[in-house]
């Protein structure tokens, strides 16, 4: 094996393999690159990926944000032609088109996602209070925010004002298991040419004056250096110790750090199936998203309201994955208010997991200070539905900047595979100014 490996020479070394570290190595694979990915763990999203919620969405801040989701969405909508077709033996991951319903009430997000919508001419309707009743009649239309704690004594208060209505998407939804995404991302990757390398981690960027020229691993077999012109720094939640391997700490405005955020899972209310007749619901009043669940479930994540603490992580290795009890209290009740006839189960359920958040809630699709190490990182909970679109962007950039392209002097702008958009990277650029229009949540 190891002299095997002797004779290996890589192009593109990417760090990570979960679903947007695979669909670089991928990308770049297809292309016609030698690629390497390298992971940690045993295997294809087995980080955060795994965790993920895996909502495939459209409601972003900006312009940027509303497109690229779109035209991320059908590499979903595709996935079977974009993968090259049936190339995992553990079968394809399946996009559910629940569709999604985005609240209204006065100052709500909305106001930022509809004109974006009707920019972009993605398919909406615009739901009157009543519509929204009438299609989902769990929902209780009333007015509870803004988001509170259940033990802030107005939480239970009587509300005395109805929501607007609703934004419709009926393009949007879920994939079923984010984790064999990533893993099909690795089969059709490994069908043209790209290899992946699992319980082995980076342990140090190697560099040649400004120029990155490899990493050192740590695997099975020993410490290695392994060669490569071109390294991508695709390490989620880690990322930051990555960018400080590599002597990076520090050059870029946009920094990223690891944030803790619980997802549960409660059972439907009765009468009702939630996983077959339930959508992604965007409820900024309360402060927290819902989409279905396998086994007529309801998965419940936090918008990350003010009022909820927010519990920075300084080592991505070592963290709490224990559901805590006020967390749990603080989702499961503010769904309660929603949707009255749910029933707060005693046993607590869900996954504990990491966001890469940038300070600005908005990705880092980028060169950096050291030639030849790329970044795709600053994902902020909200990037699994991008994999393919980013991926897209990374390899137009790495051609482009390995061309000799000054991306920092003048920012590249992608043409999407699937809409034709333009798609501008500098508003993905390391050195931005800090975006005022984004929510500064994973609304992004
Ligand atoms: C709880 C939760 C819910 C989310 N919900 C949504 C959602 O609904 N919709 C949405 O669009 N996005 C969502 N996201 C965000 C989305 O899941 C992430 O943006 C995406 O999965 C990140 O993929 P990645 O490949 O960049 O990172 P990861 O999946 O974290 O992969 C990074 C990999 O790098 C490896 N690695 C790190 N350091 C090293 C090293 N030194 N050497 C070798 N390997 C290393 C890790 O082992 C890991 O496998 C959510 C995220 C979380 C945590």
């Amino acid at each position: 094996m190891a002299a095997d490996r002797e004779n290996e020479r890589y192009d593109v070394i990417v760090i990570g393999a979960g679903v947007i570290g695979a669909a670089v190595g991928y990308e770049l694979a297809r292309r016609g690159r030698r690629t390497l990915n390298i992971d940690k763990l045993p295997a294809a999203g087995y980080g955060s990926t795994s965790n993920s919620c895996a909502i495939i969405r459209f409601s972003y801040s900006t312009y940027d944000g509303v497109a690229m989701s779109w035209e991320g969405q059908h590499y979903w909508a595709n996935w079977r032609d974009h993968l090259g077709g049936d190339v995992d033996e553990r079968g394809l991951a399946r996009f559910i088109r629940c569709g999604t319903a985005l609240l209204k009430k006065p100052g709500g997000h909305h106001e930022k996602v509809i004109p974006l919508l009707g920019e972009l001419g993605i398919p909406f309707e615009d739901w009157s209070v009543e519509e929204l009743v009438a299609r989902f009649p769990a929902f209780d239309p009333s007015v509870f925010g803004p988001p509170k704690r259940p033990d802030d004594e107005s939480f239970w208060a009587e509300p005395t004002e109805r929501l607007l209505g609703a934004v419709w998407t009926a393009d949007s939804g879920y994939i079923s298991d984010p984790q064999l995404s990533a893993h099909n991302l690795q089969r059709a990757a490994e069908a043209v040419g790209g290899r992946f390398r699992f319980n082995t981690a980076v342990t140090a960027i190697e560099r040649d004056g400004g120029r990155v020229i490899g990493v050192t691993v740590d695997g099975p077999d020993g410490p290695e250096v392994l060669s490569a012109p071109v390294v991508v720094n695709v390490a989620g939640p880690h990322s930051f110790v990555v960018n400080r391997m590599a002597g990076l700490e520090g050059t870029m405005k946009i920094a990223t750090r690891a944030l803790r955020h619980e997802v549960h899972h409660v059972a439907s209310p009765p009468g009702v199936d939630y996983e077959a007749t339930g959508c992604h619901l965007q409820d900024g009043d309360t402060g927290i998203y819902i989409r279905p669940e396998a086994g007529d479930n309801i998965l419940i994540g936090s918008e990350d309201p003010e009022c909820d603490p927010r519990e920075w992580v300084d080592d991505p290795d070592h963290f709490d994955r224990e559901i805590t009890e006020d967390q749990w209290q603080a989702q499961v009740l503010r769904l309660a208010r929603r949707m009255p006839d749910l029933g707060v189960p005693n046993r607590r359920r869900g996954v504990v997991d990491l966001y890469d958040v940038a300070d600005d809630w908005i990705p880092i699709y980028d060169r950096t200070d050291l030639s030849g190490f790329y970044v795709a990182i600053g994902t902020s909970g909200n990037q699994y539905k991008n994999a393919g679109v980013a991926a897209h962007c990374m390899a137009e950039l790495i051609e482009a900047v390995e061309a000799g392209h000054d991306h920092d002097a003048a920012p590249l702008t992608v043409e999407g595979r699937y809409t034709g958009l333009a798609i501008d990277l500098g508003s993905f650029s390391r050195n931005r100014d800090i975006n005022e229009r984004s929510s500064f949540s994973v609304n992004g």
